[in-house]
């Protein structure tokens, strides 16, 4: 384990052991867990350190205003949907958002897929009740199987060995996509072409039209090169069970320092971001940029205290703080924390998650969320910002290409009557294609006015 770590590496990086882990499965079978661990360790890296290295330098540029971060994709990504057309319309999505924020913010868009690896979930409670049975809770496809029988919910550690193999795939399809020439800048502009033509969104047609222009300025000066066939699409994931997290660390050769191979981006979520925890101690430990969510709980003094322990010596790009207080509390919660980290000085990321503090509960019992309040939080989020002084970095958002019917609202509007329709996600609801691109122009509306 760790053969190439010093001893003072190595006990950091298991340190996190002796400390509580909250959200981790009930595994029946320890020893199955740890050969199952053991065999993970043999497998190759994921992402290599000098990709996360790229990404780091490119949020420390969103820390300063410099870029734009989207982050997008599943709540929970599940084996099934390991599918070339899933993926391919779930990246084609993020283009297509990437573009429209790229001529909003005048900067360049740092593209992050919530993809490859987002296969484990926190759940609020450990067990499942239903018609008076209880079995534990659905705990994402690298821990249990959804299908509300025993045998399904029963924690496997062999999904995690599955988990890698899917994130493999999707990994490989991603970066497939986005180097052959699917990702040209042309192509993913006519695809939004095609979303204009939907008179639906005729509101958007002036900027649809301003971005075209200044597409065909770009071809009549002749910048068409390979900055417009290819992008970087980092992948993340929330680092959630510390097993796999743990066997996916690894010592880059080039530096000797520890890195998560599992993915370019690693966040701890809401739910185990407590500073005495194993999740923070763990990820104090690898040098990729990392993401901590913070809710409307949060204290300034948290806030300071997470980057004492996260980012102690303020490397740029290092910590991203990822707010998700909800429409209605973002400008009352949100302008004390971030007030107490400008005072302080070390830079810190800020990105908003709009979906988490806006999850209701429809007549019909599903879950959604509204697109309205989704939209009230990212601009709470822009409004505080521009009245401290401080910059935006960037969006953190649940999506999918397909057309699913799991949020309220949009101009080709889901009500609560038609959200049974196409109602698919495992756990939270996701924007659907349209619902995304629309999100962008809104976006991209409210970026071209203030200076990021
Ligand atoms: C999530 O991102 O799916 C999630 C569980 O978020 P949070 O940790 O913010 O609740
Ligand atoms: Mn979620």
């Amino acid at each position: 384990m760790f053969d190439d770590a010093d001893e003072e590496t190595l006990a950091a990086l298991l340190a996190w052991r002796d400390k509580p882990a909250k959200h981790q499965p009930a595994w029946p079978d320890k020893d199955e867990l740890d050969r199952v661990v053991a065999y993970l360790r043999t497998l190759p890296p994921l992402v290599f350190a000098g990709e996360s290295d790229k990404l780091k330098q490119e949020m420390a540029q969103a820390s300063r205003g410099e870029a734009f971060v989207l982050m997008g994709g599943d709540c929970a990504e599940t084996f099934a949907d390991v599918r070339a057309d899933r993926i391919r319309a779930r990246i084609r999505t993020i283009l297509q958002m990437a573009v429209v924020l790229t001529y909003g913010a005048s900067v360049p868009v740092v593209k992050i897929g919530r993809m490859a690896g987002q296969f484990a979930k926190p759940r609020s409670n450990d067990i499942e009740t239903r018609d008076g049975i209880s079995l534990p809770s659905y705990m994402g496809d690298a821990v249990n199987g959804h299908e509300f029988t025993p045998e399904a919910r029963i924690p496997d550690p062999e999904r995690l060995i599955s988990a890698y193999q899917h994130s493999v795939a999707t990994l490989n399809l991603v970066r497939a996509f986005t180097t052959g020439g699917f990702a040209d800048l042309t192509k993913v502009h006519e695809w939004n072409k095609g979303f204009m033509a939907n008179p639906a969104y005729s509101q958007y047609e002036a900027m649809a039209g301003e971005i075209d222009r200044a597409m065909r300025f770009m071809r009549a000066a002749g910048v068409s090169h390979d900055s417009f066939r290819t992008v970087d699409l980092y992948c993340s994931h929330e680092a959630l069970l510390l097993p796999y997290e743990e066997a996916m660390t690894r010592i880059d050769s080039r530096t000797g320092l520890p890195y998560n191979t599992s993915a370019h981006l690693v966040w701890i979520g809401e739910r185990t971001r407590d500073l005495e925890g194993a999740h923070v101690e763990l990820l104090s430990h690898v040098r990729n940029p990392i993401g901590v969510k913070l809710g409307p709980t949060t204290k300034p003094e948290e806030a300071i205290a997470l980057i004492d322990k996260l980012n102690p010596e303020g490397e740029p790009g290092r910590l991203t703080f990822i707010s998700r207080m909800g429409a209605g509390l973002v400008t009352e919660k949100l302008p004390a924390l971030v007030e107490a980290v400008r005072a302080d000085g070390r830079p810190v990321t800020w990105v908003t998650d709009p979906m988490h503090g806006n999850t209701i509960t429809a007549s019909n019992g599903l879950k959604t969320r509204r697109l309205g309040d989704i939209l009230t939080e990212i601009k709470g989020f822009f409004t505080v910002h521009s009245e401290l002084g401080t910059h935006p970095g960037g969006i953190h958002v649940e999506l999918t290409g397909d057309d699913v019917t799991e949020i309220l609202g949009g101009s080709e509007e889901i009500v609560e009557d038609t959200l049974t329709e196409r109602y698919e996600t495992l756990v939270d609801p996701r924007l659907n294609h349209q619902q995304s691109l629309e999100m962008a122009f809104l976006v991209a509306e409210e970026l071209r006015h203030i200076e990021i």
